[in-house]
Formats: C-alpha cells, structure tokens, sequence
C-alpha cells in the first residue's frame, strides 16, 4: 500500500503509543483506506468535532477504525496501530447539528483525505495565476513568508490585507491577535454570503448585535422573505430540523410556511405558498406588508421601535411597492391580513441571494417582527449569542475589502476565494506586492500566491465555534483526534511563528483557553479547578450549552430611509449559492459532484436555468449550449428549461467554473460570478449576486447536460 494513503491516529483513538510484539514501539499511529492482508478486525470509536465546511458551525462526530497489523521496520517485525476516519456524522449532544449533517458536512471526510490536498509548503514556479508551483520546506517558505511581512509592516503596514471568512471561531480570534500584533487592520471577509445584511438589519431593527435566530420550531405562521433557510441560507441543519418540528412535531398543529424569493428553491418548494418576487424586489415585498399591518391597524406596544418601525411603513404607496416587486397589492394585503391573524407568527428576514439594497430589504422585512411583536419571543426571532465575545467579535466583515485589496503590499489568505467568488479582483492579486497563502489546496487564488504554508484540514486541528445561529448560548468544540496525514501545519501557529520571526510574538488562544474564558464568564463554577474539569467535559461531548441566547443588546435602533426601486424588467440574470458547492468551496469533493443539484438534477456540472417561455423563443431545449453576455462578461453552459423559473428571470447555481482547484473541478463547468462585476450590497459592501442585464444566445455545439433524471419533478409552472 502506498504510504501516502495512511495517516497518523493521536489521542483517545489511539490510546496512545502502541508497543510491539517485539517489545519496540512502533514508529507511526496510521490510519488505512483500503483493506491489507495481515490486518486484525478493527474497533469503532467516535470523536466529537466541529465540521468546517461552513459558518454554521455544526458539531460532527467522526467514526473510526482502528486495528492493528504487523509490519517490518529495521529488520524487525512491530506491531503498528492503524486507523481510518470512515465516516462524518452530527453530534447529538449539539443544539445546531442535533445529530444530523447536511450533504455538505458529509462530504468534509473527502477533504481530509483529498487526491490534490498539498502534501507541504510550496512556492509559486511560474506566472502569478498559473498555478505552478513547486514543494519547498517549512524553513525556506517560513522565512520567505517572514521577510515579505516584514517589509510590508516596515512600508506601510495599512496596506497588509487579510482576506478570510465570515465566520466567529478560535482561527478568527487568532487571525485578529495576529493583525493587532501587526498593527494591521483587521481582516475582511469576502465571499457571496457573509450575512453582513443580515447582521446590520439586525441592529437596525432590534438593537442586536450578531446574527438573529428563527424559532420556527414553536411558530404558527413562517414568512420568509429572501431566506432560503432550507437551502443554505445560515445554518442549514439547525432550520430543516426546526422545519420538521413546525410541521409534524406537535400534534394537532402543522405550522404554515409563505416563502417570497426570486427562484423556485428548496425552501419555495417546500412552502405552501410561493411569492415569486422580481430579483431585488424583496425590499418592495416587505414594504407594501409593513403598510398592509399598519393599514390593518396592527398594534402591540407603544414601544419606541415600533413607532420607528411604523413610521418607516406608514407612507409607503402600496402600488408602487406592488409594481416593483411584481406581486400584486391584493396578495399583499391577503399575506398581511393572515399574519395580522396568526397566533404566532414570525417574518424570516435573510438574503440568500445578496442585492444592491440587501441591508435594507432585510431590515424592513426585520420591522415586520417588531410590528407583528415577535421579537425575543418564543417562536419568533430571538437574539444571537453573547458568550465568547472574543470569537464573535473577531467576525472579520466585508466592509471596503475590494479597495484594500486593490492597493495592498501584502495579501494573506485563509479560507477565501476571491477570483473565483469577485473574479475581477484577479487584477489586484496579480499586482500585489506579496501573496501568502494558508490553504490546503490550489484554488483559483492560491494559484496566485507566492508562498502556501498548507493549514491542516478541519478534523486534524482543534476548534471552538460559535454558531452562526442557536437557540440556545452554544460553542462546537474539539480537540485534534487525528495528527496530520500530510506535511501542513494548523494556521493558527503558523501565524504566531510569523509573527514572533518578525518581532511582534503574541499568544495564540487555543480550545483549552477558550473554553476557560467561557467557563469564567458563565460562571459554571467557582470552585478551584473546576475550570478543568469544565473544559475537559466539553471536549469529551464535543460542545456546550447554556441558556437561551441573549446578548449582543445594543439597544439602539433605527431603520433609516428606506427607497422603492424603480419596477424590474427582464431579461435578467441571478446567481445563488448551490446546495451541493455552497459558494464553490465543495466543488473538489466528487461526491459533491455526483449529487443531483435539486433544481435540474444536473450532476457533474451546473445548468444555465431558463423559463420555458424565454426558452421557446431562443428556440433553446434541455441540454442545448447557451452563450449570456452581460456587460461585465460571459459565459457558456448548457441550458435547463426550469418550469418554475419566473419570466424573464434567468438563475444559474455557483460552484462550477474553477480554473484551479484539483482534479475534479479544475476548467469543469462556469462560473456565473463572471457575469456580475463588483455589484455589491451598498450599505454593507458585501458581494452581490445580481441582478444584472444578460443577452442569451443559443449556441450550434450540441447539447451537454448530465441528469440524474431527465423528467422534471411535478413543478407547478409560475404563478402568482
Ligand atoms: S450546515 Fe454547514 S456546518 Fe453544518 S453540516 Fe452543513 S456544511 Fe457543515
């Protein structure tokens, strides 16, 4: 067997080192993929962990085989302890995952184990982009990494640009010391969703800090407006779960779900009603509902923010909202007068697909909740978690990222994908002064790089995660159950070597020092050592729990102006994270690949979705090659005739079209953030996903269209 196939078991799995036959340790702890001869039946063990394929922060349990099989080293036949990761599932003991995974999370294990997973520090070999690169050892990529930093700190360290994820965990709060080490500013977030709407509205509206959780478990009535909370949109698992509860979970009650998006997706079919909203039409669509309750006479409390929130509806032209959104006012009305009468209603406010007036659509339909008085209610919107300041509030943002980019001496990446998610910053990473890089894999803007120091994988490294959204005041944590298959290091000691190599040491926090805080600040006990005995029992369940979230009060409020836009008009193009590649990062998984996207059933590649009526003009069929052209670019791919696709409105899903990232995506399928420029959320400047102008031709080159079924599920045909 080849060795490369094996890795390493540490801790608990293991039970530590294993002693030969022979009396001589055996040199290596490894786990095995395939069967060998010789091997004794293995012993299942499970290891709590905290999944990294998203911000929702699911605790994970991961199964393990270990066994035992002889081999010879030196001349001397030892024994050796062997071991596979074979399977990823929820932790149950975790309020998010509650023992449930999405496919996404499943497919974690194929990046541990990934074919193109860098095997140790490389350094770039040819043009910036291309992609070549070639292996070097830690000293020689450490000390390159060093002097760039150095050098860029000494000229002018405003201009060292971070680029990371949205997310609130121990990395983000060591990326944070890092950069105040530094005397940098603090790292950005770029993405296509990093809630940053979210989180303003959030303020805005209720005086909240952080990201609001729905208690749709406990609702009677769910309107969502922009959220494709089964789709994608926060925390997956955490709202099919409650999903689930709403429906069929309380006898006697079967909770009622309006959905309002610009596509038919997993959350519009789920729905018993769907409001086909224009793309960017979801500010309209909660303004003509805040006048519809106000006009219905809807009062709870005489509370400062409701008055705020009645005032911003109180002048709204219900027409005009009605025009511009696509939705006629009488539905409106209907929609209003049912949530006016629901015993325990709540408006889901998100931005599944972000727009140029995101912040302000979810904060107005936010106002909705303060009107209908379901805020910090059960069953209704409730605040974000408090404990773990630290990690939240080194929740990087996206605010100004494409401007620092554009003049940056020195970018360091982790965790984001910035020419594949805003191909047009390619330009600034190839102008940068240096490119440092903590992925694991060549992506699209790791091929940029000058130097990768490859991060371990999620499940080799220890971790504490605040959830993107909980009920209840949660952490996911872990401890690395597993020592690293291939030559990388954890990121987060990488960047404290950095930082100590140019003169500016700092501490990193590690799981043990952060669930130490935690226990300080929740006061679980006052007695000496109780703090160990704390974090080690948080270890072993994989997450802690406290009491219902209620933190982040800023108590202030103030929801602004809020502006109609002008009524929408085909053709015109959107684009939406996928289920299966979420915004592109899962496309290196073939199981990912193999899965049927829920809305074509295409596999191995992501349709252009167009309505049967656009369709039938362009004399274009399933399968047939399509060419959109915007004003910003182009792309090519086959064409699905969505039978619920909306008029005029053309959809495409991301997560195809890497130039760059392993054997199973690179150069396979488009990427339809080409087609979008920098259109970004004007109040938060977080990535927008349109809508923009497309031209669409049919194309003479055959058809390409891999489905996993070529007969559409019963899709009701668009309508109002
Ligand atoms: S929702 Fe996100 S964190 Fe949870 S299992 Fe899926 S990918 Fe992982």
């Amino acid at each position: 067997m080849d060795r490369r196939n094996f890795f390493r078991v540490v801790g608990t799995a293991s039970g530590g080192a294993i002693t030969g036959a022979c009396g001589r340790k055996s040199e290596e702890i490894i786990p095995l993929l395939v069967p060998e001869e010789g091997i004794t039946p293995g012993v299942e063990s499970w290891h709590p962990g905290v999944c990294g394929e998203c911000a929702a922060g699911c605790g994970i349990l991961a199964r393990v085989m270990a066994s035992e099989r002889e081999i010879e080293v030196d001349g001397e036949r030892v024994r050796q302890r062997i071991a596979a990761v074979k399977k990823l599932e929820g932790n149950p003991n975790d309020p998010t995952s509650g023992g449930r995974l999405c496919a996404r999370g499943h497919a974690g294990l194929q990046a541990l184990y990934g074919p193109d997973r860098l095997r140790g520090p490389m350094r770039r070999a040819g043009p910036r982009g291309e992609g070549r690169f070639e292996a070097v050892s830690w000293e020689s990529a450490m000390q390159e990494a060093a002097e760039a930093i150095d050098s860029a700190v000494s000229e002018d360290v405003e201009r060292v640009v971070f680029l990371s994820r949205p997310r609130a965990d121990l990395r983000a709060a060591n990326i944070a010391k890092f950069l105040l080490a530094l005397g940098a500013p603090p790292a950005c977030a770029v993405g296509v969703r990093d809630f940053a709407a979210e989180m303003q509205s959030a303020e805005r509206a209720y005086g909240w800090r952080g990201i609001p959780a729905y208690a749709i478990r406990d609702a009677t009535l769910v309107l969502s407006i922009g959220a494709d909370f089964l789709g994608g949109w926060v925390s997956p698992v955490l709202y099919a779960r409650q999903f689930g509860h709403m429906r069929r979970g309380r006898p006697g009650v079967r909770g009622r779900l309006i959905h309002a998006e610009s596509r038919f997706s997993l959350t519009a079919w789920n729905a018993d009603r769907w409001l086909p909203v224009w793309p960017g039409g979801e500010l309209a669509l909660a303004l003509g509902l805040g006048r519809a309750l106000v006009d219905l006479g809807v009062s709870v409390s005489p509370s400062r923010a409701e008055q705020t929130a009645r005032t911003a509806f109180a002048d709204v032209d219900l027409d005009k909202a009605s025009a511009a959104c696509g939705i006629p006012a009488a539905t409106i009305r209907e929609v209003g007068t049912e949530l006016a009468a629901a015993s325990a209603p709540v408006v889901v406010a998100g931005a599944s697909i972000v727009r140029e007036h995101s912040s302000d659509a979810v904060a107005a339909a936010s106002a909705l909740n303060v009107l209908l008085g379901r805020v910090g209610v059960a069953g209704g919107v409730l605040p974000p978690p408090s404990v773990l300041a630290d990690l939240s509030e080194a929740r990087p943002s996206s605010d100004g990222w494409r401007e620092r980019l554009a003049n940056a001496n020195l970018v360091m990446i982790d965790g984001a994908n910035p020419a594949y998610t805003s191909p047009s910053s390619r330009e600034a990473l190839e102008n940068a002064g240096t490119v440092i890089s903590l992925s694991s894999f060549v992506d699209d803007t790791s091929a940029y790089a000058d130097v990768i120091l490859p991060d371990h994988d999620p499940l080799e490294r220890e971790a504490v995660a605040l959830p993107s959204a909980s009920l209840v005041e949660s952490v996911a944590c872990s401890a690395p159950f597993v020592a690293a298959l291939h030559d990388s290091r954890p990121a987060d000691s990488v960047l404290a070597d950095l930082a100590a190599a140019v003169g500016k040491p700092f501490e990193p926090l590690d799981a043990r020092g952060a669930l130490a805080r935690l226990h300080a600040s929740v006061g679980a006990g006052n007695e000496a050592g109780a703090s160990d005995g704390f974090v080690e029992s948080a270890l072993e369940q994989g997450c802690w729990q406290g009491g219902p979230a209620g933190g982040g009060a800023t108590g202030e409020t103030g929801l602004g102006e809020f502006e109609i836009a002008d009524s929408m008009v085909p053709a015109l193009f959107q684009a939406y994270e996928s289920l299966q590649f979420g915004a592109g990062g899962g496309a290196n998984r073939p199981w990912l690949q193999e899965l049927p996207d829920p809305t074509s059933s295409a596999m191995w590649g992501l349709p252009l979705e167009i309505d049967p009526v656009t369709a039938s003009e362009l004399g274009v069929e399933n399968g047939d090659i399509v060419r959109a052209r915007s004003d910003h670019g182009s792309l090519e791919a086959p064409a699905y005739v969505n039978p619920a696709a909306i008029p005029g409105v053309v959809s495409m899903a991301v997560g195809q079209g890497h130039s760059h990232f392993g054997r199973y995506a690179s150069g396979r399928g488009a990427n339809p953030m080409s087609l979008l420029g920098d259109m970004q959320d004007r109040r938060t400047g977080a990535t927008a996903m349109g809508p923009v102008r497309v031209h669409l031709e049919r194309l003479d080159k055959g058809r390409a269209l891999i489905q996993f079924s070529r007969q559409d599920r019963d899709v009701p045909p668009h309508r109002v």
